[in-house]
């Protein structure tokens, strides 16, 4: 039988031949490549010749292309368009990838070579991206347990496995309870819903194949219906169905899996001698230890909870004008910061949107590319894996850069939330490859599709991921790109954001969808007004999210996760009006993988640096001063990992920051 993913890609731009890969495929394909990879590594590993860079390092960075091909493609598609076959893949695969890595991490004879080289780093007159990578292959070797034996070596194995299983449990049981919830609206439930809000919930109905519209946990739908629908009780049962993710009893429940996990990462951070997880996550990032971690979270709390304080009461006072005499409540919160948005900044949401269509904000992204870096994006007309695709050929003076797909619309078979990957990084060796990067969103559709402000802040935040990919420019695809410390990755993309922010780039393309004209003077001024109302809110449900987070993963782990979350939030004097922005039962970013585990503080950390970075560019000559554009491009954008993270910004910057510019950004400064 011929398998698509096996064979050498020689369609246009070697993409993946998605009109000819099928889910069938991937089984056998994971198989051969798994068998491939091992074999290559064992070469490298009982070479006969003594350990060298390009023996062993290089030996190993060759090894497993196939396998990147195929879990590049099918990771994509688990996430962006998952159907029941490929999250069965999913579940037979976690183990199996877990399995594979660690059989490489407990080569010995492979480990024993690496570690020769590393004892002999001085000798060896590697470049700097050499050296980096020489210590980052040994550093994850040292952290995967490469230095255990017996049974402590066999425990590590058995924790990875398990860890590997609860993790795609948890993100298929969180799918699973957004994708089973759906509350029908009749006519009248839709009485003061904006159109655009009506038009998704319609959309949302005939995705589902309901008879009428209906609401759904999609975050892009279910944010707007707490915003702008006036009737408080639909408003509490969206609410609570929304926060129960995860929580709902049964079998896709996920409070036992977190704890389970916790109590895994904890003895996992012991095996390898750390005192608990959050200092072995912690020791490869820029911030480096819990304490300064917490540092900054705290010096950003205490202004705004002042901010939330101040702000829940002025909302109470305008619920009792309502006629409401209740406290304020997590889902009237939405609601009345929106009727105080437009008593206090007369900005209309739904009356913005008509000038934020879908379109016309890529555009703008991709014209924010070319000014700064030149690059140019020219539409590709060929087959992608979803009829809601869309890819373009990124281009520099002619040649070629990579390849840009943008996955922008919500539906059932997505993952919530947006994010970007590669299918393909970028690299030099073992031969130049350029990268092919998705931008994956869960955006309403409609026709035309428009977005909220925070939809379009979105687009430009994963496109900043995407010109991380894009740009990169290093030799091995260990450094390249995204390939950096987490607390610095979203540097790139917060960064990014800035630009929709430039009043010439909303100028000439927040354009009205039917009329063309441009975004009226006052609308302008209030949108960049507006951005930084209910701060408070937002900073207090994110740090919140980042504290509950952080004690989770030091000291011993919590018996019950669920206690221990409400110990902190009551501990910080949570105000009673807001929730978590990720809640422990559905907090993916935490307990569907390792990524931001200890880590969902990095956002804010990176804020730290995007605030700064921008400030670099208003005080040289502007949004598009081309010698930081080209700075910006030279240390960050280029030079993925190739060095520590603080270094880049360093060389970027000449300083590095502090916190003020970011308390500033957000209005939150005394
Ligand atoms: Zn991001």
């Amino acid at each position: 039988m011929t398998n698509p993913l096996l064979d050498t890609w020689t369609g246009p731009f070697g993409l993946p031949p998605f009109e000819t890969i099928e889910d069938s495929h991937f089984g056998p394909a994971l198989e051969a490549a798994l068998a491939e990879d091992l074999a290559e590594v064992e070469a490298v590993a009982n070479s006969p010749e003594a350990p060298s860079f390009t023996n062993t390092i290089e030996g190993l960075l060759r090894c497993g292309a196939t396998l990147d091909r195929v879990t590049g493609v099918f990771f994509n598609l688990a996430g962006s368009d998952s159907t029941p076959a490929r999250e069965a893949l999913m579940r037979e695969f976690s183990p199996k990838l877990a399995a594979h890595a660690s059989a490489i991490y407990g080569n010995r004879a492979l480990f024993d070579r690496i570690r020769q080289l590393w004892q002999a780093r001085e000798t060896l007159e590697l470049t700097p991206e050499q050296a980096r990578v020489l210590m980052l292959v040994h550093r994850n070797f040292i952290r995967a347990g490469a230095a255990l034996q017996g049974a402590e070596a066999d425990r590590m194995k058995a924790i990875k496995e398990r860890l590997a299983v609860l993790g795609t449990s948890f993100t298929q049981n969180l799918l699973a309870d957004e994708r089973d919830w759906s509350l029908p609206l009749s006519e009248a439930d839709l009485d003061g819903l904006p159109g655009f809000v009506v038009e998704a919930a319609r959309a949302a109905g005939r995705d589902r194949g309901a008879e009428g519209p209906v609401l759904t946990l999609s975050r892009s739908l279910i944010v707007p219906f707490l915003q702008f629908s006036p009737r408080c009780d639909l408003r509490e049962l969206a609410y609570k169905a929304w926060v129960a993710r995860g929580a709902g009893g049964g079998e896709t429940d996920n409070r036992a899996i977190a704890a389970e996990i916790l109590k895994l990462r904890q003895e996992r951070a012991q095996l390898l001698g750390y005192q608990d997880f959050a200092s072995y996550k912690l020791e490869t990032e820029m911030a480096g230890t819990p304490d300064k971690v917490r540092e900054l979270l705290m010096a950003v709390w205490e202004p705004a909870k002042a901010r939330a304080e101040a702000d829940a009461k002025v909302l109470e006072a305008m619920m009792h004008a309502d006629g409401l005499n209740a406290d304020l409540a997590p889902w009237d919160w939405r609601y009345y910061a929106e009727k105080r948005r437009k008593a206090e900044h007369d900005l209309d949401e739904a009356a913005l949107k008509p000038y934020l269509s879908l379109d016309r904000m890529i555009a703008a992204a991709f014209d924010c590319a070319y000014r700064l870096f030149g690059l140019s994006f020219t539409p590709l007309d060929v087959p992608l894996y979803h009829p809601d695709a869309r890819a373009w050929e990124v281009t520099r003076n002619g040649d070629h850069v990579a390849v840009f797909i943008g996955d922008y619309f919500a539906r059932g078979s997505k993952r919530s939330g947006a994010w970007c990957s590669a299918m393909r990084m970028q690299s030099k060796f073992p031969e130049v490859q350029r990268p092919v990067v998705v931008n994956v969103c869960n955006f309403a559709k409609g026709d035309p599709a428009l977005l909220s402000y925070d939809d379009a802040r979105t687009l430009f935040h994963e496109f900043g991921h995407a010109l991380h990919q894009m740009l990169s420019d290093v030799t091995y695809d260990m450094v390249a790109g995204t390939s950096v410390a987490r607390d610095f990755v979203e540097l790139p993309s917060q960064l990014f954001e800035h630009w929709l922010e430039v009043p010439q780039v909303l100028r000439a393309f927040a354009t009205h969808v039917e009329t063309g004209a441009a975004m009226p003077q006052e609308m302008l001024d209030k949108v960049l007004k507006a951005a930084n109302f209910d701060q408070g809110f937002a900073t207090v449900e994110y740090v919140a999210s980042a504290l509950v987070d952080l004690a989770f993963h030091e000291g011993a782990a919590p018996e019950d996760p669920m206690a221990r979350q409400a110990e902190v939030l009551s501990g910080l004097g949570m105000p009673a009006a807001i929730g978590m922005r990720h809640a422990t039962p559905h907090f993916a970013h935490v307990f569907a993988g390792d990524g931001y585990s200890s880590g969902y503080y990095s956002y804010m950390w990176s804020e730290v640096m995007d605030a700064d970075a921008f400030a670099a560019f208003e005080e040289a000559g502007g949004a598009f001063d081309p010698e930081m554009a080209e700075k910006l491009e030279k240390h960050i954008l280029s030079a993925g990992g190739s060095q520590e993270a603080e270094a880049l910004y360093l060389a970027f910057r000449g300083r590095m920051p502090g916190v003020d510019a970011l308390l500033k950004g957000r209005g939150l400064a005394a």
